[in-house]
């Protein structure tokens, strides 16, 4: 079960899929016209994997992993031909750096050297996590292509091993670690609804869930152009080309705020479009979950969002289908939940087993139908991550973005992440429970304004609403096109709450009636504070008086 087949004189990439004393039915991962009855099916003998070095920073792939560009030199624009064209790039060389000794004893997964393989990315050539032993022979620094043998092994067996700069693993096995550890430092995404309410840690699992015209592929975008991590897998799954062609447009243009390069050096995007055949899009996810863990095993902090995981579970839908399996809720087969926990546990901060400590995060766009969370997918999902962002239609109508609901969504990650952001400003906590507060007293309020009519408040609850409004307008609304705006550094975030709910409290111990509060406080300048303050100058922020 399992193995890697190509089929027919293209070469058709499949899969075994079910096993019968008759018959082995096969998936395969490309369109099936031209196929006909006798032709030959080639068994490699070896389960889907996928081809791991350097070369694939900056590298679109389809969903098993061959590289668009390639394809489309060799067989054009969405014609798709077989498996002859390898994932990373045979005809380049790479400058390695021997870093291991010759004749140390190695476990699996140690640093055997090194390629600068992006000025951002320092590329770790690991042992396979099934090889240890004694190295016998590695090669001296140079130029060397990623199927030149660059050193032997002396496995316990006895045997010897060449080794290579890059080596294979099975997209559907996760790639064992030395240890789990319990995450404590945050996922910056620069977002500040998401990192001062919402936050996700590095090595969490977040979804996105919301209806069509939402905002999950903008979030999606943001959180891959600005959080702070190391290397970025962007799987477009299921979703219109034209977005994955944004990216690859705007990638190259756009800087990361940490190393000041390119976005596109440290990401890795597979595309999978609505337009590309759908069983690849079931395969696309572990293929980006497995190149995540190899960054990770190497000491990086790798970020993966894959968009949308719906498209995947309707993938899942479509195979079972055709197998005729049992189908449970709403035609998904009744192993979906399972399939959808053994993704989000691949995320995850560990111990590699050569030692360094690296971090998947995962985030998924739930797309449900007719934007009904209370639909398989949405509800399985759910259980399985720890932070959630509820995209909420009735904001997105309103324009308001990012169109979180703040009611709606919630992290398990803020308690472990209290520490962090304790330090970073010690007033945060008091500062986000406050804001929290107005928040959902003013929702409360709300709903006896339209009951009542907003003669039936009192001035402390109008004031209430000044402050939801202050912290709505000034805080959460974040446009993902507004050049200083864009991204928000922990800095402006904490800067910005700051200025923010120090007005709160002076509106709130002010015994003026609401409507003189406008101009005594500056709130029109207040709430323009995130468009006029850009991130380096969040020092500006802390200097904020309320009343001047
Ligand atoms: P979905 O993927 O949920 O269908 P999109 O991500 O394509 O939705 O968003 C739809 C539109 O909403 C975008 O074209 C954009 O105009 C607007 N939008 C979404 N998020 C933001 C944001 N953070 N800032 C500004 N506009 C946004």
């Amino acid at each position: 079960m399992g193995e890697r087949v190509d089929v027919g004189k293209a070469g058709i990439v499949g899969e075994v899929i079910r096993i019968t004393p008759e018959n082995v039915v096969l998936q395969v991962y490309e369109d099936t016209a031209g196929l006909c009855v006798g032709e030959s099916v080639l068994a490699s003998g070896a389960p889907l994997s996928v081809e791991l070095g350097p070369g694939l920073v900056g590298t679109i792939y389809d969903g098993i992993q061959r590289p668009l560009e390639q394809l489309f030199h060799e067989c054009g624009n969405f014609t798709i031909c077989g498996s002859s064209i390898p994932a990373l790039d045979r005809s380049h060389s790479w400058p390695f750096e021997p870093v291991a000794e010759e004749g140390a004893e190695l476990q699996a997964g140690a640093v055997i050297g090194q390629v600068q393989e992006t000025p951002a990315i320092l590329h770790h050539i690991l042992l396979p996590p099934d090889v240890d032993g004694r190295l016998t022979w590695l090669a001296q620094a140079g130029s060397y292509k990623v199927d030149e043998v660059i050193g032997r092994i002396r496995l316990s067996s006895g045997d010897e091993r060449e080794l290579f700069l890059h080596q294979y693993w099975p997209v559907r096995r996760k790639r064992p670690v030395a240890a789990r550890l319990t995450p404590g430092v945050p996922l910056i995404t620069g977002q500040r609804v998401i990192d001062t309410f919402f936050p996700i840690a590095k090595g969490g699992t977040a979804a996105i869930p919301g209806g069509f015209g939402t905002g999950k592929t903008v979030t999606q975008h943001n959180l891959a152009k600005w959080c702070d991590a190391d290397i970025i897998v962007y799987i477009g799954c299921g979703e219109r080309g034209n977005e994955m062609a944004g990216v690859l447009m705007e990638f190259p243009h756009l800087q990361d705020p940490k190393s000041g390069r390119p976005l596109i050096e440290r990401t890795i995007l597979i595309a999978n479009t609505s337009n590309m055949p759908v069983a690849a899009r079931e395969a696309s996810i572990y293929t980006g979950i497995t190149i995540a863990e190899y960054f990770r095993d190497q000491g990086m902090d790798v970020a993966l969002m894959a968009d949308s995981t719906s498209r995947w579970a309707e993938a899942l839908r479509e195979i079972s289908g055709r197998l005729e399996e049992m189908p449970a809720e709403e035609g998904f087969p009744a192993y979906l939940p399972t399939r959808v926990a053994e993704f989000y546990e691949r995320a995850g901060r560990v111990k590699a087993l050569g030692g360094s400590e690296g971090s998947v995060s995962a985030i998924g766009a739930v797309s449900p139908p007719g934007g009904d969370f209370s639909e398989p997918v949405t509800l399985h999902t759910q259980r399985f991550v720890k932070a959630y962002w509820a995209l909420d239609k009735a904001l997105a109508n309103a324009r308001f973005f990012p169109a979180i609901h703040p009611l709606e969504s919630y992290s398990e990650y803020d308690e472990d992440l209290a520490d962090w952001w304790t330090e970073f400003d010690p007033e945060w906590l008091e500062n986000r429970h406050e804001a929290m507060h107005i928040l959902m007293e003013a929702e409360r309020l709300k709903r006896i304004v339209r009951i009542m009519g907003e003669d039936g408040l009192s001035q402390e609850h109008r004031k209430v609403l000044l402050a939801e409004y202050l912290i709505r307008e000034g805080f959460l609304q974040q446009s993902a096109f507004q050049a200083k705006d864009r991204y928000a550094s922990p800095q402006k975030q904490t800067g910005l709450l700051k200025a923010i709910m120090r007005t709160i409290r002076a509106i709130r111990g002010d015994a003026a009636p609401v409507s003189e509060m406008a101009a005594k406080y500056r709130l029109d300048a207040l709430v323009r504070l995130k468009e006029e303050v850009a991130s380096e100058d969040a020092q500006q922020l802390a200097e904020w008086e309320p009343e001047k």
